[in-house]
């Protein structure tokens, strides 16, 4: 197959793809975004390894200066299913380890909901390091820390990240729209959807209102729907 094949037969994989998703009723939204990099181009991607020893005892922005331990990021390297938080807590700075407090904990029961274990998926943050008193990073943080993010997400390559609340939407999608006119759509980044659904800090703290769970669930059907038809074309590609 030459290049010009192969690039085309990508392109047609990609809008049968997104026509598969306006059936199934999950409305995608392509945002494009020049800095991401291109997923395509497997001999530049870094493994995980390579991207922990780049980042070293990082001090590229201001929230060295509190913090305890650099939060990195942790699951399977080769996850289908990504979750991208805001930011580390103090029980995640203490353990340099996302997500491990009570919304960590809630986090893992809506990953057992969606038929995986914890160590199924990879969890990372858009920022690696905690922002004193638990803060919304900066912007200037968040761009001095995500082009790690973003450099472990092609390393991964998920079939679809969920973004954790509206700081990771917002970053990772570019847009300054609030959380409760970002979700409810499938987004795109190079190839990869991105469902963003509520932070399970958030859906704690509105544990009462069981109409954000409720919204929450649709969105984590909504990576489920997505997970199972990725799989279906990848069988269908195999089998052909
Ligand atoms: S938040 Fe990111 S960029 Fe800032 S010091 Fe920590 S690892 Fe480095």
């Amino acid at each position: 197959m030459t290049e010009r094949e192969a690039q085309d037969s990508y392109a047609h994989s990609i809008k049968n793809y997104l026509e598969y998703m306006v059936r199934i009723g999950l409305n995608p939204v392509m945002i494009p975004e020049k800095d991401f990099g291109t997923t395509s181009d497997k001999e530049n991607r870094l493994s995980l390894e390579s991207i922990r020893t780049e980042l070293g005892d990082c001090k590229r922005c201001r929230l060295h200066e509190k913090r305890h331990t650099i939060v990195f990021g942790e699951g399977k390297p080769d996850a289908r299913l990504m979750f991208v938080g805001e930011g580390p807590g103090a029980d995640e700075d203490a353990q340099g380890r996302p997500f491990v407090g009570k919304a960590g904990q809630l986090l893992t029961r809506m990953i057992q909901a969606m038929k995986f274990q914890r160590e199924d998926v990879y969890i990372a943050n858009i920022v690696k390091c905690r922002p004193p008193a638990n803060r919304d990073p900066e912007q200037d943080e968040i761009d001095t820390c995500l082009p790690f993010l973003k450099s472990q997400i092609r390393a991964i390559e998920p079939d679809v990240i969920v973004t954790l609340g509206r700081i990771a939407a917002k970053a990772l999608l570019k847009t300054s729209d609030p959380l409760n006119v970002i979700r409810g759509r499938v987004y795109e980044v190079e190839g990869i959807p991105v469902i963003p659904t509520y932070h399970p800090s958030f859906l704690l703290r509105e544990e009462s209102d069981k109409r954000f769970k409720a919204m929450a669930w649709e969105d984590l059907q909504k990576a489920m729907a997505l997970l199972e038809s990725r799989r279906s074309r990848t069988e269908y590609h195999y089998d052909e």
